[in-house]
């Protein structure tokens, strides 16, 4: 029986799909602005791990990923500047390139970590017309109100908002500032807003407003000005923005609209970060189950705990984060990083450190070594009662880190099989299947090495790419970390 901690009823419960051994999951995804720092990371982890403890108990699973490349202003909330077009407008470049990079530089980190990819992954940006949808159901619905900056979902009109995160009565968590400008109420938040005044469309900030000239910026003479590249028209509203029914969706409204799309009315589960909880999930529901009419729209809610650094919150608008490429380039494979967070069961906050991480490193190494002589041992098959806790353990709530001890002490005392280790490692992800061995080195290799050493020092790059040839030509493999040169077969 798998348990699983349900944020909407605050309970661990039995999981029951919907629909017998099928599973919609829905995560939301990277806002790709920046590169996705070792926080965000930990949160896929932990969702990967939920899917791989979902496919060992036999479900069938539909997993939908977003991307959200429009929408997602700074402050959060409703106000402040596109995230996307803030990046464009810093390095020169338009909205779609940022997002096209941080995209490829997202997946790169997916496949490092050994994350399973999702079946779908789906931008906000193809899906417009799906928002746009919702937007206009909702305002039938009498649901919404519009001020001069958008059209926004009047929060009062439901009876049950904020179900999730506990909210009532518009209060705010401690020390939240809602930033009001014409809303109705704290909570009531934008489903669309209008394009912005003059800052982003100075040669429209007087004159006609002909369509043609909504899009200035596929006309070449004004290339290099400062433009909202990310806007489109709606049917609905009064208007009311200076620039026409020109506009951008709000940041919640992409994930209702493509999960609906994608999953159905109804579907069985719904993950993300713990910051999600009071804002972007709420309102999340809230929009959703007033478009279908079916409650719940979700039934299970899981959230992931922060990663910490300093005991602060790893963010991307601080100075504070650490990307994967960080971690590579100081030496340290991805999956020593992803052994670090499987330590730490997914509901406890990690303080993140490098000493932390040369620990998992550490340990990780000694893993591989003991799989190793594992493998190379005729050892009988492990005792059912081995496969029995380690199902036990995953399927209490992805009880990782005991799980882990349980192939710890299974390695020390010899008594799990290499077939159990790799049939573990199919919820663990730790690459147990493919662990390269370290090689005795012959004295010519060894020669060569010495060789290679000394021109890195001199740093003369192109030598040392030759003599690595070299070395490939013999059959070994290099690879270059901080405690330096390491052969492998
Ligand atoms: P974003 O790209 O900012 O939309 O965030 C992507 C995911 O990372 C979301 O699920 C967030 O809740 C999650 N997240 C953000 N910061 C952290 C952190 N410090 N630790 C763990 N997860 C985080
Ligand atoms: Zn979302």
């Amino acid at each position: 029986m798998l348990k699983l901690y349900n944020t909407l009823t605050r309970k661990i419960e039995e999981f029951k799909a919907l629909e017998d051994k099928k599973v919609g999951l829905y995560t939301c995804g990277p806002t790709v602005y920046n590169y996705a720092h070792i926080g965000n990371l930990r949160t896929y982890v932990f969702e990967d791990i939920l899917k791989r403890v979902l496919l060992y108990n036999k479900y069938k699973i539909k997993h939908v990923m977003n991307i959200t490349d429009v929408g997602h202003l700074t402050d959060d909330a409703d106000f402040g500047e596109d995230k996307l077009e803030k990046a464009a407008r810093k390095t020169n470049k338009d909205a779609w390139e940022i997002a096209d990079f941080y995209t490829q530089a997202f997946q790169n980190n997916i496949e490092d970590l050994n994350i399973l990819e999702p079946d779908i992954w789906c931008k906000a940006t193809d899906h417009i017309k799906e928002q746009i949808k919702l937007v206009q159901a909702l305002i039938d619905k009498g649901l919404t109100y519009e001020t001069s900056d958008g059209i926004y979902f009047d929060t009062t009109k439901i009876d049950d908002y904020g179900k999730l995160a506990n909210l009532k009565n518009q209060e705010l968590k401690a020390g939240a500032r809602v930033e009001m400008g014409e809303k109705k109420n704290p909570h009531d938040f934008a489903l669309w807003k209008w394009s912005e005044q003059s800052e982003l469309h100075p040669e429209r900030s007087e004159g006609s407003r002909q369509q043609s000239e909504l899009h200035p910026e596929r006309s070449e003479s004004s290339a290099k000005k400062p433009k909202r590249q990310m806007e489109w028209e709606a049917p609905f509203g009064k208007a009311q923005g200076k620039f026409g029914r020109m506009g951008f969706p709000g940041w919640h409204i992409e994930c209702s609209a493509m999960s609906i799309k994608y999953l159905g009315d109804q579907f069985d589960i719904h993950c993300g970060g713990i910051d999600h909880l009071p804002v972007h999930h709420t309102n999340e529901i809230a929009q959703s189950e007033a478009y279908t009419g079916k409650k719940p729209w979700v039934k299970y809610w899981l959230h992931g705990e922060f990663l910490l650094i300093n005991s602060g919150k790893m963010a991307k608008s601080e100075d504070n984060f650490i990307t994967l490429d960080t971690i590579k380039d100081k030496g340290f494979s991805p999956l020593s990083y992803r052994y670090f967070l499987l330590q730490t069961h997914y509901r406890k906050q990690l303080n993140f450190s490098w000493e932390a991480l040369e620990a998992a490193k550490n340990g990780l190494d000694r893993l591989y070594r003991l799989v190793l002589e594992t493998k190379k041992m005729e050892t009988d098959d492990s005792a059912p009662e081995t496969k029995d806790k380690f199902l036990e353990l995953i399927n209490d709530d992805l009880n990782i880190p005991e799980a882990l001890a349980l192939v710890w002490d299974g390695l020390k005392d010899r008594s799990i099989s290499y077939e159990t280790l790799l049939n573990f490692d199919k919820v663990l992800g730790l690459g147990l299947d493919n662990i390269k061995e370290e090689v005795e080195i012959p004295s010519q290799v060894q020669a060569l090495l010495d060789k290679r050493a000394k021109a890195r020092e001199e740093k003369d790059w192109k030598k040392s790419d030759e003599i690595r040839e070299e070395i490939e030509k013999m059959g070994y493999r290099l690879e270059d970390s901080d405690e330096g040169q390491r052969v492998v077969k």
